[in-house]
């Protein structure tokens, strides 16, 4: 049974998102960008799930995590170049958007973010490029349910980038979710009043991944962004039933 947030009435809350991992499904597309990369700098080797694996732990950045397979397999080629390929797979070669980012599954019920949206200001802050995230809730006819985005160049990491919102809107309460601990745990460190930070299980989540999330500090962790939307609505229905908000 999960339980509301505390103090949702008569509040002016913050709904700050998480996009890869929480509203769209990126990890398909990268991985075959990272895949198809290393195949094209070594001779049509792709790169294996034992390099794909170790890569995730060594860096959250897929770029890096590209260049780095490829060094280890003593390949010399430059950063910039294999960013460059990367690129040309994931939003085509003119940058047009024709990529693999189109076959990335959207995750959100939009049912549920307009009735969200009604209510109280929705956010994204991502360590994505903002006009990738533009381009997604486009294609996924979500554009109008956020008021604002802090993509990758917009902010210093997640902390950085809440702290900005919150001090844009300047929410009483703020709830922020994520599918990874390090930016729970990022936020959490702001150490700030009225924000609750939850986690949310990613497509694909290994074993162990709710606790991962609960021992980095979040408050609850939900199966899908769905489950999470569903609980902050009832959060707020609950109180209007009663004559609170
Ligand atoms: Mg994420």
């Amino acid at each position: 049974m999960k339980t509301a947030p505390p103090r949702f009435k008569n509040m002016k809350v913050l709904l700050a998102f998480d996009n890869d991992g929480v509203l769209r499904d990126e990890s398909g597309s990268y991985q075959r960008c990272v895949t198809e990369t290393v195949s094209f700098f070594d001779r049509g080797r792709i790169a294996t799930p034992k390099e794909l694996r170790e890569s995730m732990i060594q860096s959250n950045n897929d770029w890096e995590r590209t260049h780095g397979i490829l060094m280890q397999r003593g390949v010399r080629v430059g950063f910039e170049r294999v960013k460059r390929h990367f690129q040309d797979l994931y939003l085509g070669r003119e940058r047009d958007f024709s990529g693999y980012i189109n076959d990335e599954p959207w995750l959100a019920d939009n049912g549920l973010l307009a009735k969200l949206a009604e209510m109280q200001r929705l956010v994204i802050v991502s360590g994505a490029p903002r006009k990738e995230i533009e381009y997604t809730l486009g294609r996924n006819e979500a554009s109008d349910y956020f008021c604002f985005i802090w993509g990758m160049r917009k902010s210093k990491g997640k902390g950085d980038g809440l702290k900005k919102a919150i001090a844009l809107f300047r929410p009483e309460l703020t709830c922020f979710c994520d599918d990874r601990p390090s930016p729970i745990k990022s936020v959490l460190g702001l150490d700030l009043n009225n924000l609750f930070a939850y986690g949310i299980l990613p497509p694909h989540a290994g074993r162990g991944w709710r606790k991962t999330l609960l021992d980095a500090g979040a408050r609850e962790v939900f199966s899908d962004v769905n489950e999470y939307c569903r609980f902050l609505l009832d959060s707020f229905e609950a109180q209007e039933q009663k004559g609170l908000v």
